[in-house]
């Protein structure tokens, strides 16, 4: 039993060295990509289902790494946000997506652009208040506060109520809306909705891609548009693949749709062109 009980031991810390070790690199290297600028936004479409012009785009971001070549947001934002590097990254994020949302009305599209917040960024004894990192973002590029929106998560809400709610309501009262994010996986939707300041729903793509064949995601998917409509709430359905996806989700009175079957994240110069083809035709 000793032997076993020493094995079990040395098994367990080598994993445990492995991830640390590797968590280590890598927020070494996110704080040298930081210096040298190595992230780029990727920005998805969103469009009104009803008749399916593109009416503004997420923010993804990406790290392009000078090795390991284009590295997506689920294999760092979490160390970012757990060694608090996510404060820098996130305020790069939102300058970034405004300097771009100039450039594009600069170019006559008429577009809105929504950026993904972590809790992180929300506390109140960040370096930088959100409100002050948006704000200066707006002016400074000369953006609408109607034209920008703030994308979070029902963890995000469940970290810390009253100082959420305190920020979030600071953001809203620039006139910047929120949209709770992949709305459904969390946990007590319903109550963020009563003390929460939101003002969009994006139905998370799990929902959306199992109501075409599994009946308990098409009557969530329902309930969820018939709730959030009856709270003056606006819908996007995320994930939307194939045509019957966007079909079912028009049908259903969905205001807005996002996904690979509308397009997949692209860099601006592909944004603008595709804007520009979407105008011509
Ligand atoms: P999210 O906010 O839920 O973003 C949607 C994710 O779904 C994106 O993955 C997008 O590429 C992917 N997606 C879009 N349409 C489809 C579809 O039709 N099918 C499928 N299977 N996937 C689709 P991505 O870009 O890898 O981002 C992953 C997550 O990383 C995001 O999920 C968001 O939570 C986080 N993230 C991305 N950018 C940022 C950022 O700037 N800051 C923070 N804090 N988090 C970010
Ligand atoms: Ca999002
Ligand atoms: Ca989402
Ligand atoms: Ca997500």
């Amino acid at each position: 039993a000793k032997t076993l009980g020493r094995n079990t031991y040395q098994f367990f810390t080598k994993e445990m060295n492995e991830t640390v070790s590797r968590r280590m690199y890598i927020e070494q290297a996110l704080r040298q990509a930081i210096k040298q600028q190595e992230f780029v936004l990727h920005y998805q479409p969103v469009v009104s289902l009803s008749n399916g012009e593109i009416i503004g785009v997420e923010a993804l971001i990406r790290w392009q790494h000078p090795n390991k070549g284009l590295i997506y947001p689920d294999n760092f934002i979490t160390i970012a946000e757990e060694t608090g590097l996510i404060e820098q990254i996130g305020q790069w994020v939102i300058e970034q997506a405004c300097a771009d949302l100039n450039h594009w009305q600069s170019l006559g599209l008429m577009l809105h652009v929504a950026v993904n917040v972590s809790s992180r960024q929300c506390k109140q004894t960040s370096q930088t208040p959100l409100k002050e990192v948006i704000s200066n973002a707006l002016l400074k590029h000369n953006i609408a506060p109607s034209n920008f929106k703030v994308e979070i998560t029902e963890s995000l809400l469940m970290d810390n109520s009253q100082e959420m709610i305190t920020t979030l309501q600071e953001i809203r009262s620039l006139g910047v809306a929120i949209h709770m994010d992949d709305f459904g996986t969390g946990y007590s939707s319903l109550s963020y909705l009563k003390h929460f300041p939101i003002n969009v729903l994006k139905i998370d793509r799990s929902f959306i891609q199992g109501a075409i064949d599994d009946k308990t995601d098409a009557s969530l998917v329902e309930a969820v548009v018939l709730i959030g409509h009856s709270l003056s709430l606006k819908l996007v359905g995320e994930g939307i693949e194939t045509q019957e996806h966007y079909n079912y989700l028009r049908e259903l009175g969905c205001d807005y749709g996002q996904g690979y079957f509308i397009s997949k994240p692209i860099i601006a110069t592909e944004l603008i062109t595709l804007c520009q083809e979407v105008g011509d035709s």
